[in-house]
C-alpha cells in the first residue's frame, strides 16, 4: 500500500545528479569529481558508504586532503565564472525547494511514527542491536533502513 507511494529524497542519488549536472554544464571529466554529501550539525549521520558524508563543519578540512593538482589556477577561475553564472535560482525557486525538502522529513518522521519503514514502505520492528535499541525495517536485509531509539 505505501510501497511507490513516497518517492524519498536520497541525498546520494541526489548527489550523482548534481554531478551529472555539472558534468554537461562545465565539460569536466567525471573521473575528475569527488562527491562529497555534508549535512548541518544535529544530522544523525550512521551511514554505511563509501560516500564522503560529513558535516559542513568539516567540508574545509576534507576539501584539503585532496591534494592532486587537476585544474590550472586559469581553468579555476574559468570554471568560477561559469559555476556563477548558472547559479542563478530565483529566490522563489529556492522557497520552494526548501519547503519541498521540508515535507519530506515531515512524512519520513510521520511514516516512522506510525511504524512504517519510510524507504520501502514495509512495517517497522523493533530489534535490540550491539550500539542499542532501534527500529529496523522488517524487509530486511532488501531494505537497510534503521532508526535509532533515543533513549
Ligand atoms: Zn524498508
Amino acid at each position: 500500500m505505501f510501497g511507490n507511494k513516497y518517492k524519498f529524497y536520497n541525498p546520494i542519488k541526489q548527489n550523482k545528479a548534481h554531478i551529472l549536472a555539472l558534468n554537461k554544464q562545465l565539460g569536466i571529466k567525471l573521473s575528475n569529481f569527488i562527491p562529497i554529501i555534508a549535512f548541518s550539525n544535529g544530522a544523525d549521520l550512521r551511514v554505511n558508504t563509501t560516500y564522503n558524508i560529513i558535516y559542513t563543519t568539516q567540508i574545509n578540512r576534507l576539501i584539503k586532503e585532496y591534494t592532486d593538482i587537476k585544474f590550472q589556477e586559469n581553468d579555476i577561475q574559468k570554471l568560477y565564472e561559469k559555476i556563477s553564472s548558472l547559479n542563478i535560482v530565483s529566490s522563489e525557486a529556492r522557497k520552494q525547494h526548501i519547503s519541498e525538502v521540508r515535507n519530506i522529513i515531515a512524512t519520513k518522521e510521520q511514516m516512522i511514527q506510525q511504524g512504517i519503514c519510510p524507504r520501502c514502505g514495509h512495517n517497522l520492528v523493533f530489534r535490540s542491536g550491539k550500539y542499542g535499541d532501534f527500529f529496523g525495517c522488517s524487509n530486511y536485509p532488501k531494505c537497510r533502513f534503521t532508526q535509532p531509539i533515543e533513549k
